[in-house]
């Protein structure tokens, strides 16, 4: 403990009350009440699965994906939503240690079984970027980096300006937009496994969308990793 922790004590990246001197990062009523996603999940997206026969969930057995498979490490609950949209917009950008080293304590097995040759952050908007200051996926993948020992590639996909806002389309006017939302930086990307990097997984549009882009620039696998993922409706 330092000076300074006991003057401005680091708080819980849940719950957001200070913590005592011996907890760190999470409280220890979020330690226990924080729910990790477990088997059975989706073999894709991954998803939690309530039925152990399963090995898709419901949008991945109607709609095909363009990565290799996605792990998640929460659900992205109450709990998850709040902590998260203090990560993002109230400037928590140390929540991104914490994150990283649960992603790695949990899913570190899973990262090295997929042997990526480089983390890539999920890009944002230029002006989203401009607006809020830091990039939350990119803040995550930094500090994974060094805990799994795979090099972080912020340079090989960049989100186009023009994107409309999503919210004023339909379904299929989205997808068409996100598909123009990526491209590279260079037309042939010298890797082989890519593992994307986002906060959330929602419906896995941008996640293809990226995961498209790649493969069309040369890259032969990608698979993604995300903080949280919504629940199998
Ligand atoms: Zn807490
Ligand atoms: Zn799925």
């Amino acid at each position: 403990m330092t000076l300074l922790d006991l003057f401005f004590p680091p708080r819980c990246v849940v719950c957001d009350r200070p913590l005592t001197y011996r907890e760190s990062g999470v409280c220890k009523t979020c330690a226990e009440s924080l729910h990790k996603i477990r088997d059975p999940r989706c073999m894709k997206c991954g998803k939690e699965l309530s039925k152990e026969r399963d090995v898709f969930c419901k949008d991945c057995t109607d709609h095909a994906h363009r990565f290799e498979s996605c792990r998640a490490l929460f659900l992205y609950d109450d709990a998850m939503k709040k902590s998260i949209y203090r990560f993002k917009y109230d400037g928590r950008k140390e929540y991104a240690a914490y994150y990283a080293k649960a992603l790695s304590e949990e899913l570190g097995d899973w990262i090295r079984s997929v042997r990526p040759d480089a983390l890539i952050p999920i890009p944002l908007h230029p002006n989203r970027l401009k607006k809020r200051g830091y990039n939350q996926a990119e803040l995550i993948a930094g500090k994974l980096s060094a805990l799994v020992n795979v090099p972080v590639k912020t340079d090989v996909l960049i989100r186009q300006a023009d994107t409309k806002r999503q919210k004023e389309l339909n379904l299929s006017a989205r997808e068409n937009n996100l598909k123009k939302a990526f491209k590279t930086s260079e037309n042939d990307v010298k890797l082989d496994t890519a593992l994307l990097v986002d906060d959330i997984y929602t419906t896995g549009a941008t996640i293809d969308a990226a995961a498209a882009c790649l493969k069309g620039a040369g890259v032969s696998r990608v698979y993604a990793l995300t903080l949280s993922i919504g629940r199998n409706t």
